[in-house]
């Protein structure tokens, strides 16, 4: 039975599910905040996200104002870098894309209008009716133009970190361990070492990220709070004092000329322990975001777009529960890898492979482990995969007796 759904917010995830459910034939409105800064972070995709970009018809679109994007670049420590492709995973998943956002987020929403969705330009607003449900104020519905005088069969939650139905719900949730401050800005001539790569380094406080993006580079920065308060009194004081402080980095910007305001994110490593119910579903940050370590958030998100779309096209409640349990498990999965960053041990492995490298054993088992390791990495792994099975058993056993304390991130 085809169906009327109202998805709140104009990014990624709202898009996609847009675009499948108007494909199949169900009544869609998007509701988007009429005015989005141009800056907004999320510029490095994964690779597993390309088929998802390809369904959607918009690949080349996205390669044309983007940066390839072949691998990573790790720098562990100011003397240890290193850099691996996507093809180390001998998969067909050997690329990926560094996106402008704001023209990444316009590329997929006008897919959605071309697959008959309708758009709103309205922040939407949520209430709960006389039943308890969630539902559109009326105030809300009447910026829809009569396109809901139907009613709504479907509300979905798409709106990011906003979090609108799981803030009006009080939802369950978990939190991560980690309450991090990011920092970032878009910058000329800052330094790279592989073009195309996202570049993820490690500092003496926190981490940071540079991506490169067409004429410019994302800088980042990944750290505690207390630590920023004593740099300055303004986001820009912290940002540009800790740029100009860390040593490596220091480096990397000597000849940089920030070309934007510096905009800040906290509030993440959260995720919704139900991601539906009667009339509502979430989708995307809004089901749960857990951390910017190893640009999994837009895969993520369009993937469960992906997920829900099916769900609401079969309609049955066992549809819903699977698309709940999979996503869950699928964010529960990344937290146990982005721990193993935060804890030292993911690159103490590689450390210990490296140090080990000339031994038989080493010889066989370090392509084996490559392998599965970067296919994890490039997304297209599920969790609870062969691949999880390899890094779990590395970790556990490659790192007996092994001092991990020196890769931990402060
Ligand atoms: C510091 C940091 C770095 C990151 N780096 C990366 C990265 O390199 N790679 C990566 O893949 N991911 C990254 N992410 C994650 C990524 O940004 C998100 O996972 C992704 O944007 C989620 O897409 P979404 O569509 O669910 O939400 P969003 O992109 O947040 O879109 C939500 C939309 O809803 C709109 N909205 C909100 N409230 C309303 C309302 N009331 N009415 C109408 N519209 C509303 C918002 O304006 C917005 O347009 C990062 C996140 C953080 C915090």
């Amino acid at each position: 039975m085809k169906k009327t759904i109202a998805i709140i917010g104009g990014g990624p995830s709202a898009s996609t599910l847009a675009t499948l459910l108007a494909r199949k034939g169900h009544k869609v409105g998007i509701f988007r905040t009429p005015h989005r800064p141009a800056l907004i972070v999320g510029e490095s995709l994964l690779p597993a996200i390309i088929p998802i970009l390809k369904e959607l018809g918009v690949e080349e679109k996205v390669s044309e104002f983007s940066v390839f994007k072949p691998g990573a670049t790790i720098c562990l420590d100011p003397h240890e870098t290193l850099s691996f492709g996507f093809d180390l995973a001998r998969t067909r998943m050997v690329y990926a894309y560094n996106v402008p956002r704001d023209k990444f987020d316009e590329a997929i929403l006008e897919a959605a209008v071309d697959a008959g969705a309708r758009l709103f330009s309205h922040r939407a607003e949520v209430m709960l009716d006389n039943k308890g449900k969630p539902a559109l104020t009326p105030e809300t519905l009447a910026a829809a133009e009569g396109f809901f005088n139907d009613g709504v069969d479907l509300l979905v939650d798409a709106s990011g970190r906003t979090r609108l139905l799981p803030n009006l719900l009080n939802l369950p949730s978990e939190e991560g361990g980690r309450k991090d401050l990011a920092l970032f800005s878009h910058q000329e001539n800052v330094e790279m070492t592989d073009p195309g790569n996202i570049h993820v380094d490690r500092y003496s406080k926190g981490w940071g990220w540079r991506i490169p993006l067409p004429g410019r580079v994302s800088v980042g920065i990944v750290v505690s709070p207390k630590h920023l308060k004593q740099l300055g009194d303004t986001k820009e004081e912290q940002y540009d004092n800790f740029l100009r402080q860390e040593p490596k980095l220091r480096d990397y910007v000597k000849n940089a000329q920030r070309t934007t305001t510096v905009m800040s994110y906290t509030n993440y490593q959260w995720k919704s322990l139900k991601l539906y119910g009667e009339g509502w579903a979430l989708v995307g940050d809004s089901a749960g975001f857990i951390d910017p370590i190893f640009s999994t958030g837009l895969y993520l998100a369009m993937y469960s777009a992906v997920q829900l779309a099916k769900a609401i096209d079969k309609g049955t409640p066992a549809a819903f529960e699977a698309y709940q349990r999979h996503h869950r498990e699928e964010l529960k999965s990344w937290q146990s890898i982005i721990d193993m960053w935060y804890e030292g041990t993911l690159f103490s492995l590689f450390r210990v492979g490296q140090k080990y490298k000339t031994s038989l054993l080493s010889r066989f088992l370090n392509p084996f482990v490559t392998k599965h390791v970067t296919r994890i990495f490039t997304g297209e792994i599920r969790s609870g995969s062969f691949s999880h099975k390899v890094l779990q058993f590395m970790t556990r056993y490659g790192l007996y007796k092994q001092d991990t304390s020196a890769l931990v991130i402060n």
